[in-house]
């Protein structure tokens, strides 16, 4: 179970770190800001590089261009990455869930033509759940695919769709059997390319002022039918699955890690004035690691660790927010302020405007504190 799985470094553990670090220094602009740990900034030299090294899709079979390092390997480069703030937007998606997808539900004609694109940095995805009036409740989706000659006609809209305006490809979560009483039944993922004619991205700017999302509207959209991922009214299944590798990673907890270390790093008066509390901010911190590391550890070791993935989103999440409140409370004190650098300022304000998503993307908490009480039964 997940206490039976605390993280105790390797030796080798620690050299796959070195080796990261020493990779993100060669191949990074050197001039680069401190940044939020959220996957954000695309790069597609970076992502190539990366993949160069065997660090994209590495937990993929070797037989499809993959590494076949396993998931504690992968939480390990994740880590790191994400702690150094690294521009790995271009291949996140794909990496993290569209090639566990593709390599757990097939068939092989997908496994082959696109896992190997995926492992070279170079195939990009996004992920089309989310509709207007529909986020938490997944299983209402509207968007429909219906059969004609070859393959399917999509027809309905996405939002919140991270990075389409670059992806290549949106997996499309979609009903294909409108007949079905069961809500989680007659539902598929297809694989809709976004070059495709009748499809349209528009942007949905952040508040920041950035473009991170869209809405993907897709009218009659044709998608050849070997683009059907798994199996055709499987999509419930397949995509809760996706959802596993999505909730459970380093990215629930590390994307304001460089905001702390700065504070760390430049006012440690002003954190030890406040020592009890930011004590407890860096014990929930190490807690948060442990049990993202014995996820991990549970996927290499072939148990399923569905029902803990919902307890590190749920308390890493609302971790990050309190990280970035306390933060911002110690930085505000007036006799303070001399303490926190102009580079803290900036990620400050950058994490401020960011937080409140922490808490919705991959879920809110209220839909995966739902999960955690009903997977206790
Ligand atoms: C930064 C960011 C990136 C995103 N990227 C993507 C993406 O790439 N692809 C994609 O498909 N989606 C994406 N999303 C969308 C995200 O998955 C949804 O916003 C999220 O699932 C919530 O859905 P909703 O916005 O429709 O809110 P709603 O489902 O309408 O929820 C509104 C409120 O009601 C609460 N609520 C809803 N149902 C229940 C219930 N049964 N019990 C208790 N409370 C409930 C929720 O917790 C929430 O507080 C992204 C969102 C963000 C913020």
């Amino acid at each position: 179970m997940i206490a039976a799985r605390m993280y105790s470094p390797a030796a080798s553990d620690q050299e796959l770190r070195r080796q990261v670090r020493d990779f993100i220094q060669q191949n990074r602009d050197g001039a680069a800001e401190p940044d939020l740990g959220i996957g954000g900034a695309h790069d597609p030299g970076f992502s190539a590089a990366l993949a160069e090294r065997g660090w994209v899709g590495m937990a993929l079979p070797r037989d499809y261009g993959g590494s076949d390092r396993g998931a504690v390997e992968r939480w390990i480069v994740v880590e790191e990455l994400l702690a150094a703030g690294a521009p790995v937007g271009a291949h996140w998606l794909a990496d993290r869930q569209t090639g566990p997808l593709i390599a757990r539900f097939g068939p092989e004609e997908l496994r082959k033509r696109f896992l190997p694109e995926i492992a070279a940095g170079r195939c990009w995805f996004a992920a089309g759940m989310s509709e207007p009036d529909v986020g938490s409740d997944l299983a209402s989706v509207r968007t429909s695919a219906r059969r004609v000659d070859g393959g399917w006609l999509v027809t309905g809209t996405k939002v919140w769709t991270s990075g389409a305006h670059r992806s290549h490809y949106m997996v499309t979560l979609c009903r294909t059997d409108p007949a079905v009483n069961d809500r989680h039944a007659g539902l598929s993922q297809l694989i809709v390319d976004l070059s495709s004619s009748g499809v349209t991205v528009r942007p949905i700017p952040f508040m920041d002022g950035s473009h991170h999302f869209n809405e993907v509207t897709l009218i009659d959209v044709f998608v050849p039918g070997d683009l059907l991922i798994g199996e055709e009214g499987q999509g419930w299944a397949q995509v809760t699955s996706e959802l596993v590798s999505e909730r459970g990673g380093p990215d629930r907890y590390m994307s304001v890690f460089q905001l702390l270390m700065l504070a760390v790093r430049h006012a440690p008066d002003a954190l030890s004035s406040r020592a009890p509390e930011f004590g407890a901010i860096m014990s929930r911190f190490t807690t948060l690691r442990r049990m993202s590391y014995s996820i991990a550890a549970m996927i290499d070791a072939g148990e399923n660790p569905a029902p803990f993935v919902p307890m590190v989103k749920d308390l890493g999440t609302v971790f990050e927010q309190e990280a970035v409140s306390f933060l911002r409370d110690v930085s505000g004190e007036p006799q303070r302020m001399d303490h926190f650098t102009d580079d803290f300022q900036r990620l400050l304000t950058k994490a401020t405007l960011n937080s409140p998503a922490f808490t919705v993307r991959g879920g809110t908490t209220q839909i995966l504190r739902g999960m955690i009480a009903r997977g206790l039964r």
